[in-house]
């Protein structure tokens, strides 16, 4: 079940990887842990009308919000399989890249009611380097974590070239380090879950289930990867960077991966650090006001 229930949200994830995963943080649910376990307190006395206000407020030029069914309609047009809540993305480029998805969009707007040029201006946000969100996210705590992950990736493909290549280099590092351990761990991990489904079917075992997963985190700390995960709340993630990697920044920068990652960046990368640590001052001096 935990291996079924993991490859079932991976190969979702991987196919929304075409246009939403490059685009963002878009698995609310992904995001809302992190935010909740980190700052209860703040996101109680943040709710509500003032956060959509300041949140708005947060917005720059070639960033957007849609109504949810928009998103929802974009999203599932790009991807059918798309499941979950759609919390926004960077639209490096139009990623309705056939004539039927453009069409389907185009169709499916008008069937809502949208006249022609808001049908074109849909067309335009969606792609043009724009930042697009859900409005639904626009009074959630995790609002400015997500604009924080959207504008890492936004200001990393407007680098020069040159410094494109030096982040890359820290990243395909992490990547392949990744990879090289994680077959170290795999097989014992598929052995665990095996006898796990053995023993209890189809009956959920709370104890003997968390049994499996703290033997999986304590195997992973063995062959500590540098792109571990903390929680099983994060394997989801390090599966999304796995499946494409302009992932592991943006998530870096909101706390979201493995808390060592940026000593490992620091110590082995400075020059990949310094232009990460430039975008990410900028990108927290940006939003700081509004925290
Ligand atoms: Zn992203």
């Amino acid at each position: 079940m935990i291996k079924r229930h993991i490859s079932k949200i991976k190969s979702g994830l991987k196919n929304l990887s075409k246009a939403l995963i490059v685009a963002g943080g878009l698995m609310i649910p992904l995001l809302t842990k992190t935010a909740q376990t980190q700052e209860p307190v703040r996101q109680n006395i943040e709710s509500g009308e003032n956060s959509v206000e300041r949140n708005r407020n947060l917005l720059r030029e070639n960033e957007y919000i849609v109504s949810r069914d928009v998103m929802r309609l974009y999203a599932q047009t790009v991807d059918p399989r798309t499941f979950g809540m759609v919390s926004g993305g960077f639209f490096e480029h139009d990623y309705l890249d056939t004539r039927s998805e453009r069409r389907t969009f185009s169709d499916s707007l008008r069937a809502r009611g949208y006249s022609n040029e808001e049908i074109r201006n849909f067309r335009e946000m969606f792609k043009n380097k724009n930042i697009v969100f859900s409005e639904s996210i626009l009074d959630s705590p995790e609002f400015v974590p997500v604009l924080r992950h959207e504008r890492m990736h936004k200001y990393i493909s407007e680098l020069p070239a040159e410094e494109q290549n030096t982040l890359n280099e820290a990243v395909d590092f992490i990547i392949s380090d990744y990879n090289q351990k994680q077959p170290l761990w795999i097989d014992e991990e598929m052995r665990l879950e095996r006898e796990y489904h053995e023993r209890f079917r189809d009956r959920f075992n709370y104890e003997a289930y968390s049994q499996v997963q703290d033997k999986v985190d304590s195997l992973i700390r063995i062959y500590s990867p540098i792109l571990h995960y903390d929680s099983r709340d994060q394997s989801f993630r390090v599966q999304t960077i796995r499946d494409n990697p302009k992932e592991l920044l943006p998530y870096l920068m909101i706390g979201g991966i493995g808390s060592g990652i940026e000593s490992v960046i620091e110590n082995r990368f400075p020059q990949s650090a310094r232009i990460y640590n430039r975008l990410k001052e900028r990108i927290e001096n940006e939003t700081r006001d509004q925290q």
